[in-house]
């Protein structure tokens, strides 16, 4: 396909980033598995190490496979180019990576999927990083938590386990004034409900392992670009505006302008990191890009219908989805995600902690797994799982109180997930 922004979102789903196979005419992607790829002659080696020429040295750097996803997912998000990696925390780690050095911070939302917090709470500090964590309703703490060694500010667009919505661009206005970027964890949202580079985010970075694949099948990161930062405004972002020692003294922004961080995370993140995705993983994630707005739609409607059912339920205490008029985040959500608030809400129910096991029990339909974005119905109970070690002080801060369910809605019958949930909920308050 010939590059063309005027397509709209629908066909760039199916098509950004592909095209027939230059050897075979293959209409499909063909899945790369390769490792390595022969050099022309030793003057087009040399330009590709030398980063002159632009192609496929070896698959920790590059992948013909992963080069169409890469494309693809920049296409939908709006940037100029992105990185796949092998997992959504990869992909954090990668977007942080040309950023930070030790004794720099970033300012993160305290409303963030449970393993980013752990990550960005205690693993960063390996490396001399630090977070700190700011509610960011409160767009005047964050500010106040800037100081000269914030390098970025990370937030979630609709925020894990759902039901929170981020003010994007409230909180961009905040990374623009402190002149960093701003990444967007863009995971539950996907780039079909929500374009976080249009409210004024920097950096996108995605779990590709949840809706951007669909189903379940593997895992997957990646970080786009939106190309519009400059990086040499000042100095806090040497690696990128400055010689980089890493790459034999090159200047990434100078040499590569609104390309910078794409070519640096290839060229010094996967080549240091490792942190690759394989072009198995590709495959299925462009398989699964080709349905992604199909999917986001029915995910969409059958959470709305759930969430109303559950909101009207006696043995059902309360809901919390943005989707909802009771939800305080209802009006925000028009405007950060105007096509729907996603898939992934929580309720209580009535009986607490014992109701809620029997409940994830009793269900047939729905899954009891800790993941999310499946085309399947899935359950949590946080407390009993992924919350188990923190106390009840702690998990009710983090919404995942004893009486707390997480679901992930699928793109099935709606009647039936209403089914399942109603004939669990009489045996979990019987
Ligand atoms: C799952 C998830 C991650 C981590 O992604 P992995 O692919 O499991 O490493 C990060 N952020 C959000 C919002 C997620 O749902």
């Amino acid at each position: 396909m010939t590059d063309s922004p005027n397509y709209g979102f629908d066909t760039l789903q199916i098509h950004a980033g592909a095209k027939p196979d230059p050897a075979t005419g293959a209409r499909q992607t063909p899945i790369y598995q390769t490792t390595a790829y022969v050099f022309r002659d030793a003057d087009h080696a040399a330009a590709l190490f030398n980063l002159q020429e632009v192609g496929f040295i070896y698959s920790r750097l590059t992948n013909p496979t992963v080069a169409v996803l890469q494309e693809r997912i920049a296409t939908l998000e709006g940037g100029v180019g992105a990185v796949c990696c092998s997992s959504g925390h990869a992909a954090q780690i990668m977007a942080l990576f040309p950023l930070m050095g030790p004794g720099k911070n970033i300012i993160a939302s305290t409303r963030l999927y449970g393993g980013t917090v752990t990550q960005f709470s205690q693993t960063i500090k390996r490396f001399g990083w630090s977070c700190k964590f700011v509610d960011f309703d409160d767009v005047d703490a964050v500010k106040a938590a800037v100081d000269d060694d914030t390098r970025a500010i990370f937030g979630e667009a609709i925020a894990n386990p759902g039901g929170y919505i981020m003010d994007v661009r409230a909180i961009a206005d905040v990374a623009d004034a402190a002149g960093v970027p701003l990444i967007i964890d863009n995971t539950t949202a996907t780039p079909y409900l929500c374009r976080p580079i249009e409210l004024g985010a920097t950096l996108v970075v995605h779990s590709t392992t949840k809706y951007l694949t669909g189903n379940g099948t593997v895992t997957g990161g990646c970080i786009v670009d939106s190309g519009k930062f400059d990086w040499s405004a000042n100095d806090k972002f040497p690696s990128l505006s400055q010689p980089e020692p890493a790459y034999h003294g090159l200047n990434f922004h100078e040499t590569f302008g609104g390309l910078a961080f794409t070519f640096h995370g290839i060229a010094i993140g996967l080549r240091d990191l490792g942190m690759t995705m394989n072009p198995q993983a590709a495959h299925y994630t462009l398989m699964g890009t080709e349905t992604l707005s199909l999917r986001m739609e029915r995910h969409v409607e059958n959470a709305q219908k759930i969430a109303t059912w559950l909101e009207n339920d006696d043995r059902v205490d309360y809901v919390t989805y943005a989707g909802l008029e009771s939800s305080p985040y209802f009006e925000r959500a028009k405007s950060v995600c105007p096509k729907g608030a996603g898939g992934l809400f929580t309720f209580a129910v009535k009986g607490g902690y014992d109701a809620c096991v029997k409940l994830v029990n009793a269900l047939e339909i729905f899954s009891h797994v800790a993941n999310l974005g499946d085309t399947r119905s899935l359950i949590i109970h946080s407390a009993s799982t992924t919350h188990r070690q923190l106390s009840p002080e702690q998990q009710e801060a983090a919404g995942a109180g004893a009486n707390v369910v997480r679901v992930s809605i699928g793109t099935e019958d709606a009647a039936d997930l209403i089914a399942d949930l109603d004939q669990a909920l009489a045996k979990a308050t019987a």
